[in-house]
């Protein structure tokens, strides 16, 4: 069954001329219109464009050229402008942009043969963690349709684990890869600050917005990410350092590798279940050679109201730009400049949005920027010395990605805190720039599970060794939602 193969698998097979882009693309097509009105997790779906870059794959591969993924669907989340195809970052704002140009990772993607299915469901601006609050309707869990797949990555999440494609792109600010990948059953990684370009990806929170994989597997996110990751001069923030080849050095042995066990991730609010699964990935750590040991981060009980600082603030100031005149929904018969302005922001965002911006704007405010803006950055910068520490002693850090699986859709929409608490866990890496992975781990009543692994700035490889040990010694990763196999 070709949906069940990895991308490592399909794009050796492609390379072997076994399968052909075409039929692969056929494939995977047939199942995303097959899975949309259940799943919801294509917000456009572009079947003519992928068949005709299949074809040309397909000449490529038979003069025996091509990239690295020549011939390999994949999707995007839709915050990463598309050329020529719509990108509406899940807004009624940009329900009818269409980009002059390619995000740098969509034409690093394009240039290694990778072959465009669609544009994934998102939250709105990728604020969110149930996918609940885009434009276009919430994605379904894969898992069951009852539950929401997290956010805001849930389309490209929901699409790889139900195997609409073998990997998507995505992006995390908060939390936005790794708890989808959790509550999907799939893996995804965020790398450190600075590692994938940010051009041409919308701009949700600068300092923290970051641009990924999710995959099947370790090995497929490496080999996805090999080719997205690098220095960009069109992103002030790319990081210009030699990209490692990420899928050298994979079945490296976990001998001696220093592990550090979260404690304040353990103490509040773990479902009991999840804890215990994902105790036993850490055993499974320990038996492979790994020595773990308890660390404490004092400062990581604030993430959360950091953030929500911090981020809106960021938010209120990118989002400044659509007003209906440069950029996005223009309200109809405006009476004035002022009436352009606030009807068509009025019109253009959701509740969630709205929310963040009003935010984000008052702590910004003369009078409150101290006692708010400031003071977040002050603690932002403890807990990235938090981290420091923490990495002097050990090589990456463990926890779970998320304090409970997957919830149902409308269980958390009344009360915005309890939604933003769902990201306790995962926000901390983005406030410190440093890489984190999410890992299935095993299942609660039915659900999946995330391990999560932190590692210090630029250590992408040592995640992806250790989580790919794991899954050559585990199965969780392979398993995929019965409707779906
Ligand atoms: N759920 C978090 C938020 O709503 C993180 C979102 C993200 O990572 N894009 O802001």
């Amino acid at each position: 069954m070709i949906h069940r193969q990895t991308l490592t698998q399909l794009a050796a097979d492609l390379r072997a001329r076994k399968v052909s882009s075409v039929e692969l693309v056929r494939t995977f097509l047939a199942r995303i219109e097959a899975s949309q009105p259940a799943l919801n997790a294509f917000v456009s779906i572009t079947a003519e464009q992928a068949l005709a870059a299949a074809e040309a794959a397909d000449q490529r591969l038979a003069g025996g050229g091509g990239g690295a993924l020549e011939g390999v669907p994949i999707g995007h989340k839709d915050l990463f402008c598309t050329a020529g195809v719509r990108t509406s970052c899940g807004s009624r704002m940009l329900a009818n942009f269409v980009s002059p140009y390619d995000a740098t990772v969509v034409a690093r993607l394009k240039a290694a043969g990778a072959v465009m299915l669609g544009k994934l469901n998102m939250d709105e601006f990728a604020m969110g963690s149930s996918n609940e609050t885009s434009h276009f309707g919430p994605v379904r869990n894969p898992w069951n349709t009852a539950l929401v797949p997290g956010g805001s990555s849930g389309g490209s999440a929901a699409a790889v684990a139900a195997r609409l494609l073998p990997a998507a792109t995505a992006t995390d600010t908060g939390g936005s890869i790794r708890q989808p990948a959790a509550f999907c059953g799939i893996t995804g990684i965020k790398p450190t600050y600075g590692r994938v370009s940010r051009h041409g990806m919308i701009a949700f929170a600068s300092s923290l917005d970051q641009g990924g994989v999710l995959a099947a597997s370790a090995e497929d996110a490496a080999r996805v990410l090999r080719e997205m990751a690098g220095f960009d001069p069109r992103d002030s923030t790319s990081v210009d350092r030699p990209v490692p080849d990420y899928l050298a050095g994979l079945g490296a042995p976990l001998q001696g590798v220093r592990i550090g066990v979260l404690k304040e991730f353990f103490d509040t609010g773990l479902d009991p279940q999840y804890e215990r699964c994902v105790r036993e990935a850490l055993a499974v750590f320990e038996r492979l050679g790994a020595r773990l040991r308890e660390v404490s981060l004092p400062n990581i009980p604030l993430s959360v109201p950091v953030y929500y600082v911090v981020a809106p603030a960021e938010c209120s100031s990118n989002l400044a730009r659509y007003d209906g005149v440069r950029f996005g929904h223009r309200c109809r018969d405006p009476r004035d400049l002022q009436d352009l302005y606030k009807r068509s922001r009025s019109e253009g965002f959701g509740a969630e949005v709205k929310r963040r911006i009003m935010t984000g704007t008052y702590v910004l405010s003369a009078g409150y920027y101290d006692a708010y803006y400031l003071k977040a950055q002050r603690v932002r910068r403890l807990i990235t010395a938090d981290f420091e520490r923490a990495f002097g002693e050990v090589d990456l850090l463990m926890g779970p990605t998320t304090p409970t699986a997957a919830f149902a859709l409308g269980a958390k929409t009344a009360d915005p805190i309890t939604m933003y608490l769902n990201d306790i866990y995962t926000i901390s890496a983005n406030l410190a720039g440093l890489p984190a992975m999410s890992v299935p781990c095993g299942f609660t009543a039915g659900l999946p599970v995330g391990l999560q692994i932190i590692g210090p700035h630029f250590a992408e490889q040592a995640l992806l060794q250790a989580a790919h040990r794991y899954q050559l010694e585990t199965d969780w990763h392979q398993r995929i939602p019965e409707q779906y196999a």
